[in-house]
């Protein structure tokens, strides 16, 4: 399932992040989405607390917010924003378009709980390691 390896390892980036600044929980995480993503929202928050379980996120809000589209034409090179299923210049309707933003998933923001007084979270080694894939 596509959408559970995406969030095991958004769970990676976000567990590093939060070890590098001693958090001892994460209360929020806000992902920008883009159309062209390939990403399900949906299914990504369903996917969400199997990859979250056990983890400093496990109880965090996520939350997730769609991106624009926007391409650079090739013709008169004008950014403008586009449909998923109209990759058009909006300046001179070219075709020649790259898309710029919008195929993307960003992990835009955290909300990190500090740990409070004693036992700060001395940084694991386990963290550095990748997503475990094969
Ligand atoms: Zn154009």
């Amino acid at each position: 399932m596509h959408e559970l390896s995406v969030c095991l390892a958004l769970i990676e980036q976000v567990r590093r992040i939060a070890a590098e600044r001693n958090a001892a929980e994460v209360s929020r995480i806000v992902l920008q989405v883009g159309p062209l993503s390939g990403v399900e929202a949906e299914l990504l928050r369903n996917a969400y607390p199997l990859a979250a379980a056990g983890t400093v996120a496990e109880n965090a809000d996520l939350v997730i917010e769609a991106a624009a589209i926007v391409v650079s034409c090739g013709e008169c090179g004008t950014e403008s924003s586009a449909s998923a299923n109209r990759l058009l210049c909006a300046q001179c309707g070219g075709y020649r378009t790259r898309v710029v933003s919008g195929d993307e998933m960003i992990l835009k923001s955290l909300e990190l709980e500090k740990a409070s007084g004693v036992g700060d979270t001395a940084r694991d080694p386990e963290m550095e390691r990748g997503p475990e894939t094969q």
